[in-house]
């Protein structure tokens, strides 16, 4: 362990990076102790690495950025998980907020379209034992086997609430997900309250994801 720390030439900067979070509001200990130990740098491609602590979003090839840590703070923060507790995270992307959800005690069963993205994703949490599970697949349809989830969590911005997610929550169970147009989405916190899928949705601060793209998302021709 000590061994780590020395080698660790990024933990002054992930510790400003706590202070941070903490100054804009996030309060939640355990969402705050993920992300002082999960070694945020090893998900960012080489040559960037040096910005890994910006409070910044971050491209990670294909198009698709790694969220910047507010946003990965907050949505982990709304989903009001527990140890042990279901989640589903449709858009692995770098695998870094995998990475935060399992740090968390959470069984994170995570879902990626692009199998390049996935591939190197897997290798990074692999090589630091993280345990989740994952699959290639449109998130937008969800993972009914292993339904239902106490918490989804969705990286990018959809057009519009995919029915299919809300029918794989628990009763009490939340979806974070961004929601509007393809430049800018508002965060919505939507908690299931009944088994006839009625939900109560709380609307929080404006975002820019990249796009949900699959069947219940936006699709592949859409014009941008
Ligand atoms: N959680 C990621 C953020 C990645 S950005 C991280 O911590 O790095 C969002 C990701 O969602 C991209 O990798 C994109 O390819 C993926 N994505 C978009 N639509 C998807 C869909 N329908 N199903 C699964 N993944 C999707």
């Amino acid at each position: 362990m000590i061994k780590t720390k020395l080698l660790d030439k990024y933990a002054d900067a992930r510790a400003e990076m706590i202070l941070l979070l903490k100054e804009r509001g996030i309060a939640d200990e355990s969402v705050l102790k993920a992300m002082s130990e999960v070694e945020r740098h090893l998900f960012i491609p080489l040559p960037l690495r040096n910005h890994a602590y910006d409070d910044a979003a971050l491209p990670i090839g294909e198009g698709q950025t790694i969220s910047q840590p507010y946003t990965v703070a907050i949505m982990t923060e709304e989903l009001h998980v527990k140890e042990l507790d279901k989640v589903l995270e449709i858009g692995t992307g770098s695998g870094y907020q995998t990475a935060i959800l399992a740090a968390m005690g959470i069984r994170v069963f995570t879902i990626e379209r692009l199998p390049g993205l996935l591939k190197t994703a897997k290798q990074v949490l692999e090589s630091l034992n993280v345990r989740f599970v994952s699959k290639m697949s449109d998130g937008t349809i969800g993972w009914r086997e292993f339904s239902p989830f106490d918490g989804i969590l969705v990286t990018a911005g959809a057009p519009e609430i995919p029915k299919p997610l809300i029918e794989q929550l628990k009763v009490g169970g939340k979806l974070v997900i961004p929601v509007g147009s393809q430049d800018f989405q508002q965060m919505k916190i939507v908690t299931k309250v009944d088994e006839n899928n009625r939900c109560e949705i709380i609307d929080k601060a404006d975002f820019k994801f990249v796009p949900l793209i699959g069947k219940e998302g936006w699709h592949e021709d859409d014009s941008r």
